[in-house]
C-alpha cells in the first residue's frame, strides 16, 4: 500500500479575464518527486481550527517553500523591508500541524520554507534577508546569476555521520539555492545536518523521530537532472510507509 504525503501549499494571487483569484498552488516539482519517490500526494490548502481530521488522514508531512513566515512568530518585532509574502493563515495552519505531526511521531520533510517553520516551530529564529544580515561570499539566489533551477550553484557539507551524509551517499551535496531567509538561531532539539561554506545551516534533522528532515535546497527541482535529489523523497517515503504498516498509530 501506498503511503499518502500531504503538502502545504502557497497562497496566490491571479488575475484571469473574468477576475482576480484568491488561489492556492503548489509547483507540480513537488508531486512528480512523491509520486517518483512511491507515495501519494495529496495538497493540504490552509484552514483554521484543529488539524487531527487532516493528520488522521495522511502518512507524511511534506512543508513546501514558499513565501515568508511572520517575524512575530520568531520574536522579531521589526519586520525587515525585503521580508515578504506573510501569510497568517499559512503559518499558523503549518505550525499547528508540524507541532501535531511531531506528536504522531508522522514523517516529516521539510524544503526550503518547510526548514526555516520547523525551526520556528521548536523555538528558533531565523534571518530575515541574508544578503543584509549574514557575511557571505556566496550567492544563495541563484536566479541572481542566472543558474537554472535544476542546477547546482553551492554546495553544502554534511556532518560526519549524519543523516544527510547517509541519505546522499555522499558528504558534499550540490544543490540549488532560491532562499533569501535562513537559519539563525538554532532550535535546540534540531540537529545540524548541514552547512554551506559560509557557515549557514542548509539542512537540519529532529533526534528521536522516525523521520524528521530538513532542507533549504529545492531537490524536487533537481532529480530529474541530478538523480542523487530523489533520495529524500525516497527515505521519507519509506519511513511513511514503515508508519503506515505499523500495527498500532493513531
Ligand atoms: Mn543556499
Amino acid at each position: 500500500m501506498k503511503p499518502v504525503i500531504g503538502i502545504t501549499p502557497s497562497g496566490t494571487r491571479d488575475t484571469f479575464p473574468h477576475g482576480t483569484f484568491d488561489r492556492y498552488a503548489l509547483a507540480t516539482t513537488y508531486l512528480n518527486a512523491v509520486q517518483a519517490a512511491g507515495g501519494i500526494p495529496i495538497i493540504l490548502p490552509p484552514q483554521p481550527g484543529p488539524v487531527d481530521a487532516v493528520l488522521s488522514r495522511i502518512d507524511g508531512l511534506l512543508l513546501s517553500g514558499g513565501a515568508d513566515i511572520d517575524p512575530a512568530r520568531y520574536g522579531d518585532a521589526i519586520v525587515h523591508p525585503e521580508t515578504y509574502g506573510i501569510d497568517p493563515l499559512r503559518d499558523e495552519f503549518e505550525l499547528t500541524l508540524v507541532h501535531e505531526a511531531l506528536d504522531r511521531d508522522l514523517p516529516v520533510l521539510c524544503i526550503c520554507r518547510g526548514i526555516q517553520l520547523l525551526n520556528v516551530a521548536l523555538g528558533g529564529t531565523l534571518y530575515q534577508h541574508v544578503p543584509d544580515q549574514f557575511s557571505s561570499e556566496l550567492s544563495h539566489r541563484q536566479q541572481a546569476l542566472g543558474i537554472p533551477s535544476s542546477e547546482p550553484s553551492h554546495t553544502v557539507r554534511a556532518e560526519p555521520g549524519s543523516m544527510l551524509e547517509a541519505i546522499y551517499g555522499s558528504s558534499i551535496i550540490h544543490a540549488n539555492s532560491f532562499h533569501h531567509q535562513a537559519i539563525k538561531g538554532l532550535a535546540s532539539p534540531l540537529r545540524i545536518e548541514g552547512r554551506t561554506g559560509d557557515g549557514l545551516i542548509e539542512a537540519v534533522s529532529l533526534p528521536g523521530q522516525l523521520f524528521v528532515f530538513g532542507v533549504q535546497w529545492h531537490p524536487e527541482m533537481m532529480f530529474h537532472c541530478h538523480a542523487e535529489h530523489l533520495r529524500p523523497f525516497e527515505h521519507f517515503v519509506t519511513a511513511a510507509t514503515r508508519r503506515l504498516l505499523a500495527p498500532a498509530h493513531h
